[in-house]
């Protein structure tokens, strides 16, 4: 049994010796300028910001209670917006990298698309510490038209 273990095994090395075009594995780290991946690959959540430093995030919460384990933690406050009403704001967004699951469920229940996963991977840190991370940018705030 191990003798016919052994050879189909050798039999498999040897087919892709010979067709090296259909190797799927890509030798990392060598390979990070050209390094390809799904275009659903999640690993990290992130809060995209225009050129003038602009989000969609509206402070709703909606991702908050969607997460499962607590990663995100959202921090409000009162701003007054153009039209003399007080409105919320956004004040900070939390996420703990190091709890996320990637489970995509705080981007589904985002009803203004201010968050999505990017591709980045590379997440090792000495002090773990660095993997609580605020998403929204100093000085940013929220797009016009987006409620
Ligand atoms: S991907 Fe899942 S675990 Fe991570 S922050 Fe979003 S809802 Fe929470
Ligand atoms: S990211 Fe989306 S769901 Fe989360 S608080 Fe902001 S607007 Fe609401």
């Amino acid at each position: 049994m191990a003798i016919k273990s052994l050879v189909s095994g050798m039999r498999l090395t040897g087919y892709y010796f010979t067709h090296h075009k259909e190797i799927l594995t890509q030798e990392y780290p060598d390979n990070r300028e050209t390094l390809t991946f799904g275009e659903r690959f999640r690993g990290e959540v992130v809060m995209p910001h225009d050129e003038n430093n602009e989000h969609r995030c509206t402070g709703c919460t909606a991702c908050e209670i969607a997460c499962p384990n607590g990663t995100i933690k959202i921090l409000t406050k009162m701003e007054v917006g153009e039209d003399g009403k007080k409105k919320k704001a956004i004040e900070k967004f939390v996420y703990h990298l190091g709890m996320c699951t990637f489970c995509n469920l705080c981007i589904v229940a985002c009803p203004t698309d201010a968050i999505k996963m990017s591709h980045d991977f590379e997440h090792s840190v000495f002090d773990r510490k660095q993997l609580t991370k605020v998403l929204n940018k100093p000085d940013s705030k929220i797009v016009k038209g987006v409620e």
